[in-house]
């Protein structure tokens, strides 16, 4: 299986590609792992994304691009793999396209996970956090026994910036300007397979791999 995984920030992506990974018995590629890992060996291109972002600055696509490409051609790729945080553009989707073709691959299908903006909004703003211990919580989710102190130390929960409204509004219109030409991309292709992400974990897994005929 050969596939990219898609979904908003708050769709609970990063535990599906978990499952995924394990159901399917293919390597997870998530774009920080990539970069970790070219920084770890030191490849020529590890060490020039390490050079962009020493400085603070965006890794260009050409990079990206290349260090996509090493970590495709490893071994443990040939028997597939579950592509996450790449591509985010179609100038990279097209080169993603080349890639597989130079390495004799292909691509399956591509997954996104819907959820709903307001849903999103939901999850993504009711989170949080102790003061003291870190622990975090979710106002509808999770929630402290302790109304509005942690109930491990009884520290002060408080919200994150990236979690308050507006932020995470921002969030989600970046994501969506980003991916909405990504996802036509891929619907005109015939390989998007979408999945409804406001069902529960479970369900959701159950469902990505009924779509991909795994269940
Ligand atoms: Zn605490």
């Amino acid at each position: 299986m050969q596939i990219i995984l898609m979904g908003p920030p708050g769709a609970g992506k990063g535990t599906q590609a978990e499952k995924l990974t394990q159901s399917l018995a293919v390597p997870h590629i998530s774009t920080g792992d990539m970069f970790r890992k070219a920084l770890k060996e030191e490849t020529e291109l590890g060490k020039k994304a390490k050079s962009f972002m020493d400085q603070g600055k965006l890794v260009p696509d050409e990079v990206t691009i290349g260090i996509v490409k090493e970590r495709l051609a490893e071994p443990d790729c040939n028997k597939g793999f579950l592509l996450d945080g790449f591509p985010r553009t179609v100038p990279q989707a097209d080169a993603l396209k080349k890639i597989l073709v130079e390495l004799d691959m292909g691509l399956d299908a591509v997954i996104n996970i819907t959820v709903l903006r307001e849903i999103l909004i939901e999850r993504l703003t009711g989170r949080r956090v102790c003061k003291a211990c870190g622990a975090t919580y979710h106002v509808i989710f999770n929630p402290s026994k302790d109304d509005g102190s942690c109930e491990k130390c009884g520290g002060e929960l408080y919200q994150r910036n990236d979690d308050k409204f507006e932020t995470v509004g921002n969030r989600l219109d970046v994501y969506e300007d980003q991916t909405a030409p990504l996802i036509n991309y891929y619907r005109a292709q015939g390989l998007l397979l979408e999945v409804d992400g406001t069902q529960s974990m479970e369900k959701v897994l159950t469902d990505i791999l009924m779509v991909l005929g795994r269940e």
